[in-house]
């Protein structure tokens, strides 16, 4: 019986809200009699500790009977109707229960930048409102901040003025002064909302339309008609276009081979769903590969296509996002997280270069890209199309299962040929040149010949900096990171064509966590001055083709090159534009650019990913080599590529440069047979992190022994290896445990960990579960 005057009220509700905190569970909030029952999918502001945060609201029930309920209200509903539509909420729940995610950490990666980050002010929340004033110089925007959000139904309001004020709560980066002017809506009515105290404006810079500077060269090659389709294409699109016809989920693996066409066909099937009113959502792996592709679809279909990657500034992405969820757009391109994005009814989503690892998300929640997107086809009845020239072993295993219809381009458009491929052993050309080559003779010479007819090359090596590490030749001690267990990578700083000698031009940085420190000129464990460099990459590539062809104009492309935002898009603008020579790079230089003018690929120790502790070195390697001399020979000269390495006989080199995928598929398979690994299990990884390494063991052991006693064999069997050390033991100052689960059944082991979490939530802390983990590092 509860007591007098305390029973609930018949009116209250329980709200069930997805937080962005690292909890598996929702939270609960009362709802107060004053404020209106929220959608689903509305964004709240809630209490949490002393803190206040902008969560999703998932569920909203009547309080259970006669439980005592504790819980606190909800301080503010942001939005009036959903802020996320429900296939969007449906696909982050089932990310999150699959991925043993949080649902408020998979919400927040489903949301365009800051729409979960309000603060909360006495009065009323205070948000940064930007507003591009029409008229203005295009460099410039201003910002209009509420001091206070009143309430909006104030009868001093006016219509006008509480219209805007209503469109700014669910615009947390602000509207677009169009958009507003569009509703009829002048600069008076802001003037007049600024001298009521309710916002205030400033002027900040404009960034730049995302398509301004996004792939315009690249684009320029690329005909706004529709091609005609060779007979290959034809077939492989004339079957696509029949699944679109009438709704239905399907999964097609589009295996062609590089220069094959696939993105011509990708073009026009998204015609034709879009004729049909269904939406067209493609995704594409890196960064580098969104402006191209998208220029390539907006010179085709105007200016209903929306692009979003996380290389844009949060405005662009926001106004973006924004455009996807009012329905302007029908179709958008982006990389993994626009798999999330709000567009209505999709008929087609495209994943392009599906085996690509930057698919896969390395933090919470660590979702893959092809896999949400086939979740997203099937609850959205649409045709979902995987496109490589290399799939990846799960997908390939898949369509052999039948799981995925397969399809097949087996030759380059045109009757181009494929690339001649030379492999040259390194081993010998050690012998010959001394252990410090870097470029062989043959590398070299085939430069030379491409610089002299004009014609361009790709360099790739996979490894950035100049030297791997340094090391001293009296006492052996390398430079480590005090934070990692790794050795720094050495990289020069300053100008182009330095001396090799003068130390203080070196800088030693840890690739994990950035710790840099300038390279000292003695040991710093035996005052030895015999500091040499071992190992080499991006960097020494190119010094050694500078050195070699003083003349060439050279560029390189890595994750240090690009760090200035554009820079990417410029120097593979000026390489399509013919104003560079030789691109060097790591494996961002070698997918999915279509450079018709590059006739030669060269790749240097196309064996540093097979050092790697990983059972899927070997894929990574075919993989990397197969698209890499892809690159060549795309117009209409035949292309040449240069493959350097000291194993000329693994098996994924080998039948890289036979370009024979069958063959990698079997032998490959073959192997994870026999070792028990995915495709054939599923696998997944738990991390356990610790001040100590012991500490962070026994966590681990502690973990995996509640994890094995909550196996269920009705659900499904599995194993757990370890825990043992990671292969990075330690990483950014913490030390690292970690085990395996391996087995048939996901759903039995994502259910004995989600339980075994529960039960430790101290450790479940320090622990990051990866449910079909790619890098196991
Ligand atoms: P993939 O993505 O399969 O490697 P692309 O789609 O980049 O190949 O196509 C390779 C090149 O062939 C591009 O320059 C493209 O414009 C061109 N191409 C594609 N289809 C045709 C066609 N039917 N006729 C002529 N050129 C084509
Ligand atoms: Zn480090």
């Amino acid at each position: 019986m509860p007591l007098l005057g305390q029973a609930p009220s018949v009116s209250s509700r329980l709200v069930s809200v997805a937080v962005p905190v690292p909890t598996l569970d929702l939270l609960t909030y009362s709802l107060p009699e004053s404020m209106p029952v929220p959608a689903i999918g509305a964004r709240v502001i809630v209490p949490l500790g002393p803190r206040t945060l902008t969560g999703v609201v998932l569920n909203v029930t009547p309080p259970a009977g006669d439980r005592d309920i504790a819980v606190k209200d909800i301080v503010q509903v942001l939005d009036e109707g959903p802020f996320l539509p429900a296939d969007v909420l449906q696909l982050a729940e089932w990310v999150s229960d699959y991925y043993l995610a949080g649902p408020g950490a998979t919400l927040a990666a489903a949301m365009p930048p800051h729409a979960l980050t309000h603060r909360v002010d006495a009065f009323r929340t205070i948000r940064s409102i930007a507003l591009t004033a029409e008229g203005l110089d295009l460099a410039e925007r201003i910002a209009v901040g509420p001091r206070c959000v009143p309430d909006t139904s104030l009868p001093s309001l006016g219509t006008r003025q509480r219209e805007v004020l209503i469109a700014l709560k669910g615009a947390p980066h602000g509207l677009d002064v169009r958009q507003l002017a569009e509703r009829g809506i002048t600069s008076a009515v802001i003037a007049r909302l600024r001298t009521m105290g309710f916002v205030a404006v400033r002027r900040e810079r404009i960034d730049r339309d995302p398509f301004g500077s996004g792939g315009a060269a690249i684009a320029e090659t690329a005909d706004i008609e529709p091609r005609t389709l060779t007979t290959e294409q034809q077939q492989a699109f004339e079957e696509l276009c029949n699944w679109t016809r009438a709704p239905g989920f399907r999964v097609a693996l589009l295996h062609g081979v590089t220069g094959s066409g696939k993105t011509e066909i990708y073009l026009q099937l998204a015609d034709e769903v879009r004729r049909s009113g269904r939406g067209v959502l493609m995704l594409v792996p890196e960064i580098a590969l969104t402006p191209v592709m998208a220029a390539v679809f907006r010179a085709r279909f105007g200016s209903r296509v929306a692009i979003q990657h996380s290389g844009l500034s949060d405005g662009e992405r926001h106004d973006q996002w924004h455009r996807i969820r009012r329905g302007d757009v029908d179709v958008v391109i982006g990389t993994r997280s626009a798999i999330f994005v709000p567009l209505a009814n999709p008929g087609l989503i495209v994943v392009d270069e599906e085996h690509d690892t930057s698919y896969k998300q390395e933090e919470t929640p660590r979702y893959h890209g092809r896999d949400v997107a086939i979740m997203r086809g099937k609850f959205a009845d649409a045709l979902v199309v995987l496109g490589s020239a290399t799939p990846a072993l799960e997908s390939y295993y898949n369509a052999q299962q039948g799981r995925y219809t397969p399809l097949t381009l087996a030759r380059r458009v045109m009757d181009r040929s494929m690339a001649a491929v030379r492999v040259v052993d390194m081993r010998e050309e050690i012998a010959v040149e001394g252990p410090d080559v870097v470029l062989s003779r043959a590398l070299r010479e085939a430069l030379r010949l491409r610089l002299e007819k004009h014609e361009q090359a790709l360099v790739l090596l996979n490894r950035r900096g100049y030297a791997t590490s340094v090391f001293c030749r009296q006492c052996g001690a390398t430079i480590d990171c005090p934070n990692c267990s790794v050795s720094l990578t050495i990289h020069h700083v300053g100008a182009r064509n330095l001396s090799p000698a003068a130390q203080a031009q070196w800088r030693a940085r840890c690739h994990y966590c950035n710790f840099a420190r300038l390279v000292p000129n003695a040991c710093s464990n035996c005052a030895a001055p015999y500091l040499e460099r071992i190992g080499f990459g991006t960097e020494r590539v190119e010094t050694e083709i500078r050195a070699c062809f003083p003349d060439a104009r050279v560029a390189r492309v890595d994750r240090d090159s690009v760090r200035r935002r554009g820079s990417l898009t410029d120097t593979l603008n000026n390489f399509a534009r013919g104003d560079l020579d030789v691109l060097v790079g790591t494996q961002m230089i070698a997918k999915g650019h279509d450079f018709p003018r590059v006739t030669l690929v060269g790749v240097v120790s196309a064996d540093v990913g097979l050092g790697v502790a990983d059972f899927r070195a070997a894929e990574r390697t075919f993989q990397l080599l197969t698209q890499v001399a892809g690159r060549a020979g795309r117009g209409e000269h035949a292309g040449e590529a240069i493959i350097q390495t000291l194993f000329p006989n693994h098996y994924s080199i080998r039948l890289a440069c036979a370009q024979d995928y069958a063959a990698f598929y079997a032998r490959e398979l073959e192997y994870r047979h026999a070792m028990r690994y995915p495709p054939l299990l599923a696998m997944v990884n738990v991390v356990v992190r610790g001040k100590t390494f012991d500490a962070a063991m026994q966590s681990a052991s502690d973990l995996a022994s509640r994890t094995s006693a909550h196996s269920n064999p009705a659900m499904g069997r599995f194993v757990i290896l370890g825990p043992a050390p990671a292969p990075l033991t330690k990483l950014r100052g913490e030390h690292r445990a970690q085990f395996f689960l391996k087995g048939t059944s996901r759903a039995a082991m994502r259910h004995a960990i989600r339980e075994a979490l529960k039960e430790m939530p101290e450790i479940s802390r320090k622990a990051s579960v990866d449910v079909d983990p790619l890098s196991v590092l």
